[in-house]
């Protein structure tokens, strides 16, 4: 069997080791320590906002950003419905409602025009939180005005895109809180681990404070609220501060995987590559995906089947939430006023391509082959 050739595969370098060797040296093996301070300063500095609490995963940090921003039973929170679960989950976990926005056809992230129809029926709604899909930013100044018109707080979850700009601007910063994930399938990886952002020192505390049991400043263990375990090992947090070192360069060879695939397939006109807004915009290129014009021969199934004889990994588009037996009972606003949805045609009609950073010329060459030679 060939070689395995991945989605997207953890990529180290070699500081993290070193890193991780340094919090075994001091014996720093908790989850607390050095390169967790570190982890957090660097990491807030790269997205230039101001404070970063290193947490045990993206989908921790989703939930400490619901707490803090006041999400509690009952309410409904509007989300991305073209995402992936972990990112309405925590809206469960504190007994709120989701309520699904679909996506839009130039990012596919959370629309605008339908996020502006939830909030004319839902208008006491005070939080929504819009993923960056596959690194691609959304649309967020026009969904940041629509909530600060309904005077609502925007989480953004950029666990996929990490290292993206808008207007200049890093994905993850434009909302009240942000969050990114370190995955093992994410741009940058501690293996398991998450980070929360935020400009306020004081949200900051305090969503430490909660991920450490809550545990007030007392010498006995005094609980007046109840806490989690939710902190970053500072070993883990060691793999983070080296991968960060390479993110940029990480980028640079999504975008020339992306790059690839795009040229490659320029040639055939029933592929689309997945859009952004290049006069605004500048993803990380964390996932190369594609969607297949509706009357080609040619099925998204067509193109997994065929490359996983060769072992090598692509999947479908994120099943849209409101299309998952889980969310059943969850409203959903499509973007399009006759009902018509793009989150349900791309899910349809699109495929993830392997997007591994450490693929050679030549496995990038043979898949776009693979994949040329169905449409001939
Ligand atoms: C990976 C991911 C998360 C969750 O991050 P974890 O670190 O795995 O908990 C949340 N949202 C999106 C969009 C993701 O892709």
């Amino acid at each position: 069997m060939a070689k395995r050739i991945y989605l997207s595969s953890p990529t180290m370098h070699g500081e993290e080791l070193q890193f991780v060797n340094e919090a075994f040296d001091t014996n720093w093996v908790a989850p607390l320590g050095p390169h967790v301070n570190a982890f957090e300063k660097e990491l807030a500095a790269y997205v230039n906002t101001g404070h970063a609490a290193a947490l045990s995963a993206g989908t921790a940090a989703i939930h400490m950003a619901l707490k803090l921003a006041g999400v509690k039973a009952g309410d409904t929170v509007f989300a991305s419905t073209l995402t992936f679960s972990a990112t309405c989950n925590p809206i469960c976990y504190e007994g709120a409602k989701p309520v699904f926005i679909d996506a839009e056809p130039d990012t596919w992230n959370m629309s605008p025009d339908a996020l502006r129809r939830a909030f004319e029926k839902y208008p006491q709604t005070k939080v929504v939180i819009a993923a960056n899909l596959y690194g691609v930013p959304a649309k967020l100044n026009e969904i940041l005005e629509i909530c600060e018109e309904y005077g609502a707080i925007l989480i953004e979850d950029a666990a996929e895109s990490l290292g993206a700009t808008y207007k200049g601007k890093q994905t993850g910063t434009f909302g009240k809180y942000g969050i990114f994930s370190f995955n093992g399938n994410k741009i940058i990886t501690t293996s398991g681990g998450g980070m929360l952002v935020s400009e306020s020192e004081e949200d900051m505390n305090k969503a430490r404070f909660l991920a450490t049991q809550a545990r007030e400043p007392e010498r006995h263990y005094e609980h007046k609220e109840i806490g989690y375990n939710y902190r970053m090992s500072n070993v883990l947090a060691g793999i983070g501060r080296g991968q960060l070192l390479h993110l940029d360069e990480h980028i640079a060879k999504k975008k020339a995987i992306y790059m690839a695939y795009k040229d490659a397939f320029a040639e055939i006109p029933a592929i689309t590559m997945n859009p952004y807004d290049e006069s605004c915009m500048e993803p990380n290129y964390w996932l190369s995906c594609i969607t297949i014009d509706a009357d080609s021969s040619v099925k998204p199934l067509d193109i997994m089947v065929l490359l996983e004889k060769e072992n090598i990994e692509s999947r479908p588009i994120w099943k849209p939430m409101h299309l998952q037996p889980v969310f059943a009972d969850c409203d959903y606003f499509s973007h399009y006023e006759d009902g018509s949805s793009v989150s349900e045609d791309v899910f349809n009609r699109g495929v993830c391509l392997p997007s591994d950073i450490k693929n050679t010329p030549e496995e990038m060459a043979k898949i776009i082959e693979m994949i040329k030679g169905l449409f001939a």
